[in-house]
């Protein structure tokens, strides 16, 4: 048996552009998660984050690279193999509205995955539906209801009773806040946070939101245009990030401490991502980094372990630490 719940090695993931183009989505990553931990997977709009998570569940296929799930490589899973991956991997999605049937109840909606994944009689489904309910912190009643009736953190909050319908040890939270009001955020963030500890659940948690996830995160991974930039406990990178493209990320976080706040050093973030379709050579980081030289265009910068479980991809990040 593995010592990590999900390892993924070399990831990548690539879709056709047209042209004989390539979109790199996921582009060489490699992490694992260990049991009960949440690891936050960080990056801009279009950095390859969801794209990781999708292909984490089989929602994709890989184009290489393995995928573990407790030590068995998913890509070989086949029939009951398969269904059991299936049912222990679970997706909490970012548009609670758009991912929830309409036309089914709320009781309907939670219970959709019991059918394929456990055999519950009508009793015993209409009992789980009910400690869902009250699992999320809603009553009873909600179960006959549609999901217009319902406030986008309440839906949030259905999405997420639906994915622990099947009892699930891994979950990937896909930006599962980042359409909710600010003031209901933090709700859902503990929510979840109260759900991993009593059901000991897994999670890999995507966001653009870097206080959230330093809120929720043991671990975090920076992405950048598809590939991990730096990797380490969250201790470590919100405390001593060693990228350049990290450190740009954390001084643009407001602090709560008027003082701090006052005294916070901001590293603007120059210009935008560019394509994943025709990425800049070597560091793809280079045309936005202030110590880009010339060997940053010309070699890859690979994820090294500068201390131990501390990652970064930077050719110069023992002398930017001076
Ligand atoms: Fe900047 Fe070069 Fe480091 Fe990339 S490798 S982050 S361009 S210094």
């Amino acid at each position: 048996m593995s010592e990590y719940m999900v390892e993924v090695k070399n990831l990548c993931k690539y879709f056709p552009a047209g042209r004989k183009r390539t979109l790199k989505a996921v582009d060489n990553v490699s992490f694992y998660i260990r049991p009960g931990e949440t690891l936050g997977l960080v990056g801009e709009s279009g950095c390859g984050k969801t794209t990781c998570g999708r292909t984490l569940l089989k929602l994709y296929d890989q184009t290489s690279g393995q995928i573990f799930f407790k030590g068995q490589e998913i890509s070989h899973l086949r029939g009951k193999q398969l269904l059991s991956f299936k049912k222990n991997a679970q997706m909490i999605f970012q548009d609670p509205y758009s991912a929830l049937d309409p036309r089914m109840t709320i009781a309907e909606i939670i219970a959709e995955g019991m059918g394929v994944h456990m055999r519950y009689s009508e009793k015993e489904k209409h009992e789980k539906v009910n400690q869902l309910l009250s699992q999320v912190n809603l009553t009873e009643d909600y179960a006959n209801r549609f999901v217009h009736e319902l406030s986008g953190g309440q839906r949030q909050r259905i999405g997420i009773a639906r994915a622990l319908a099947v009892n699930p040890e891994f979950i990937v939270c896909d930006e599962p806040i980042s359409a909710l009001d600010v003031s209901i955020q933090a709700q859902i963030v503990n929510l979840l946070i109260n759900l991993q500890q009593k059901n000991h659940l897994t999670y890999l948690f995507i966001s653009h939101d870097l206080s959230m996830v330093r809120h929720i995160s043991d671990r975090v991974g920076i992405m950048y245009l598809g590939s991990l930039a730096e990797l380490g406990a969250s201790q470590d990178i919100f405390g001593s990030a060693l990228h350049p493209y990290t450190k740009a990320l954390i001084s643009a976080i407001p602090e709560a401490d008027p003082d701090s706040e006052k005294a916070r050093q901001r590293i603007p973030l120059e210009g935008e991502v560019p394509s994943p379709i025709d990425p800049p050579s070597g560091c793809k980081f280079r045309p936005r980094c202030a110590y880009a030289t010339d060997r940053c265009a010309q070699e890859i910068p690979v994820l090294e372990e500068a201390v131990p479980g501390h990652f970064v991809a930077c050719h110069y990040w023992r002398d930017l630490q001076k």
